[in-house]
């Protein structure tokens, strides 16, 4: 394939990538933003494959089917509760693909590069090996976290700031060293000893944050491996992975920042590690909880005329979304007013139950975001929790103490009921408790959520 060919199907495949984002920013687009986003991905793979960069159709053709074949199996079999497991170890492949790359890159000698050109792909191998080596090794500690594998709580070594900035200059030093060194064909050990640094930061990185902070790690370790790609893209001089990385990386970076300004954290506390865990009290819960059952549920609800449903990680776990946009069809037809109130940290991944809601067809004209309705709850009469916890946790706004002091939350205690779906009396991911369940006006149903809103279905039907 000619060059002109491939650099005008890059230029196309960038545009369409550019569509997919703008059609994911937006729930009625988002289907037409994810078909972009695969024409553009495909036109990327097969022009990349037909290139001249290509000299072994045989081994590409088998790492193609063995990616392929991986890729297909895990999004056909993962469960939605999954999902954010799989996308972060979807990254962490990302990151190795940026070490290997800048390892067979440094390995290889036919390069032909001399003086500042030499130096330059020195760095763009160093730079991209320590982005690829830090996403790796955080993301699988992040995979742990969120599937549960390891715990959910900080761990905070004494000095873990001190650490944090040693490993740092130690990176610098390394990268000066290996400049210095690949000038008489050597260079190999200082880059040995920075992966392993690098890899060493990834997980100490991850593993200090904790409970609450997640959703930033998350969205940053996406925008991370969009780096670790463009990283990849300098090394191959593969424009289109240069541009497809850098639309990742930015795209990841300003998640976390509206991650950041929707739990009211400083992106730079969040990565320092531990922010607002130290020290902080869980939040003890004292008092009566008010049991209800599915009928008397039922009941309150067909006294209500204003009601706000409020889905939570819970409502994954049940899989009740199908139910519970059945009970609002109900409720709708009989006239009440039915919205639901998204946190934008509800779940376990950025867009959680959007995805939710969508799947089980809620039209999108009723889907709330936090800040457009937290000024009206005066005028709710029922909210429903639907495994939530976290972010309906007063705590958060009257306990300084609180490991989620500070975190803005949907103030459903405001209107005249909440009912609050859950299993026990559990904390959520935070692991902090929660004194919304014990308040005059809260009625706890127990049970799992899809079977207690079934059974509210049935009793609503009469
Ligand atoms: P939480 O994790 O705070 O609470 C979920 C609740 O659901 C639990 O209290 C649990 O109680 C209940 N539950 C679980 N299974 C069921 C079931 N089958 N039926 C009924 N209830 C069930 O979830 P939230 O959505 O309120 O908050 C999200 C939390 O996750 C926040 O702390 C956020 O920071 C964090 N996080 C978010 C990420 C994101 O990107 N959105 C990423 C990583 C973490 P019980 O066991 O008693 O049933």
């Amino acid at each position: 394939m000619s060059h002109s060919l491939i650099t005008m199907s890059y230029i196309v495949a960038t545009i369409l990538f550019i569509f997919s984002l703008s059609g994911l920013s937006n729930q009625e687009s988002a289907r037409k933003g994810n078909y972009y986003g695969m024409l553009g991905m495909a036109i990327a793979i097969v022009v990349t494959a037909l290139s001249p960069a290509v000299s072994s159709y045989p081994i590409l053709i088998v790492a193609l089917l063995i990616g392929g074949t991986i890729g297909a199996f895990a999004a056909s079999k993962v469960e939605m509760t999954q999902m954010p497991e799989l996308v972060a170890i979807m990254h962490s492949l990302v990151g190795m693909a940026a070490v290997l790359v800048g390892y067979a890159n440094f390995m290889d000698t036919s390069s032909t590069l001399t003086g500042v050109e030499k130096t330059i792909h020195e760095i763009e191998i160093y730079v991209g090996i320590l982005i690829g080596a830090v996403t790796f090794s955080g993301s699988v500690i992040a995979f742990g976290k969120l599937s549960e594998r390891i715990s959910g709580k900080p761990m905070l070594l004494p000095a873990r700031h001190w650490l944090n900035l040693g490993l740092l200059i130690a990176a610098i030093v390394l990268g000066w060293m290996f400049l210095q060194e690949t000038e008489t064909g050597g260079g190999s050990l200082p880059l040995w000893i920075m992966t392993a640094i690098a890899l060493l930061f990834g997980i100490h990185m991850v593993m200090a944050i904790g409970g609450a902070d997640m959703p930033v790690v998350v969205s940053m370790l996406n925008s991370y491996s969009g780096w670790a790609a463009a990283a990849t893209g300098f090394m191959l001089s593969n424009d289109l992975l240069i541009v497809t990385g850098a639309l990742v990386g930015s795209s990841g970076a300003i998640l976390s920042y509206i991650m950041c300004r929707a739990m009211n954290r400083h992106f730079l506390s969040v990565i320092a590690g531990g922010f607002g865990t130290s020290g902080g009290s869980s939040a003890v819960v004292e008092g009566e909880v008010t049991p209800v059952n599915a009928e008397e549920t039922a009941q309150l609800l067909l006294d209500a005329k204003n009601i706000m449903i409020i889905p939570g990680y819970g409502m994954a776990v049940a899989q009740a979304q199908h139910t519970v946009n059945e009970i609002t069809k109900l409720l709708r037809d009989k006239g009440k007013k039915v919205g639901f109130g998204i946190h934008p940290v509800a779940g376990r991944m950025p867009g959680h139950m959007n995805v939710l809601l969508a799947e089980a067809k809620v039209p999108y004209d009723i889907v709330y975001e936090m800040d457009e309705i937290n000024e009206d709850w005066d005028d709710v009469d029922v909210s429903i929790v639907i495994g939530a916890n976290d972010i309906v946790n007063p705590s958060a706004l009257d306990d300084p103490n609180s490991p989620i002091a500070g975190m803005p939350v949907l103030e459903c205690w405001k209107g005249d009921t909440t009912i609050v779906l859950k299993r026990s009396m559990a904390s959520g991911y935070a692991g902090v408790g929660n004194p919304l369940f014990v308040l005059e006006n809260t009625r706890m149903l127990f049970g799992d959520a899809n079977a207690t809103m079934q059974a509210v279905l049935k009793a609503l039907k009469g």
